[in-house]
């Protein structure tokens, strides 16, 4: 019995097998957005992710595979806004061809104070809706014949979105908002908290690349004091050193882990920007409660 079941099973996968080949081919910049190609692809793209589950895109130094995959791809999407720095070189060098989709397309991006660009826009979901629409017409505009496919697998993704964002407005409604104080590594989570009314406070700027200075550091601690800040958390993608020892100075306890840049493995807590995102809510609002 159990062998025929495998019989029956491998004969249901070896045409797919078979179409792989002939399936779009898209590279997507980091874990996010693989999970979002793969979401409204729809059977008809083949997703390969440069920077993959825990890993920090700011940082990213491409392989010799890297270089391939971008090679061999009909389409490349990216976040944009600063996020993948290293891609239009690594394209370049690859002699990539193809169509390029950038998912932050036409979102209004948040400035700093200093004047930069915060390229975190995929921490808000309604920015992702945006994205999600981006990515479904750059795919119709290679795959024309897959049209109606993107189309559908969007809306049905879109519906899923809204019951998110619904969804986490819910979860924080009952926190008062001067509570609403959380301490991360980088500052990743600027535009989560400009939609969901949450302030962010981190050692670390925009970006993972520079270690702060010592003078930082002691504003920030003395900040946490003053405000009472009792929630912080260490990220996936950073090794927690710095959290630890505000950790330690302050005697906040450390909260858990946010997926700020990319998720988790698949099976693991963020496996997928769904799970991502309604686990740093619980995370976070279990924290301050
Ligand atoms: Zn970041």
């Amino acid at each position: 019995m159990l062998s025929r079941r495998h019989a029956i099973a491998l004969a249901i996968l070896s045409p797919a097998i078979a179409q792989a080949a002939t399936k779009l081919r898209v590279v997507a910049s980091f874990s996010i957005l693989g999970d979002l190609v793969g979401e409204i692809g729809g059977g008809r793209v083949q997703p390969v992710v440069l920077v993959g589950p825990d890993q920090d895109t700011h940082v990213y130094q491409p392989k010799p595979s890297d270089l391939r995959a971008v090679a061999a791809a009909d389409v490349l999407v990216t976040n944009g806004l600063g996020f993948e720095g290293w891609m239009d070189r690594m394209a370049e060098a690859a002699g990539f061809k193809g169509s390029r989709i950038v998912a932050s397309t036409g979102i209004a991006p948040m400035a700093t104070d200093d004047g930069g660009t915060d390229p975190h826009a995929f921490q808000n979901v309604r920015h992702v809706m945006g994205y999600v629409a981006n990515v479904r017409d750059g795919l119709a505009a290679a795959d024309p014949a897959g049209t109606e496919t993107y189309a559908r697998t969007a809306t049905a993704y879109l519906a899923r979105l809204t019951k998110l964002d619904a969804d986490i407005r819910a979860a924080w409604a009952p926190v008062p908002r001067n509570r609403r104080r959380i301490i991360t590594s980088h500052d990743a989570l600027g535009y989560y908290g400009a939609e969901y009314g949450v302030t962010f406070l981190a050692p670390q700027g925009l970006s993972t690349e520079s270690e702060p200075s010592a003078k930082a550091l002691r504003g920030l601690i003395e900040q946490i004091r003053a405000q009472h800040v009792t929630a912080l958390f260490v990220e996936n993608i950073s090794n927690g050193a710095i959290l630890r020892q505000i950790a330690r100075e302050t005697g906040v306890k450390i909260g858990g882990t946010l997926f700020s840049d990319a998720l988790s493995p698949l099976g693991g807590p963020a496996g997928t920007y769904l799970d991502m995102m309604r686990h740093n809510t619980a995370a976070m609002v279990a924290a301050i409660k």
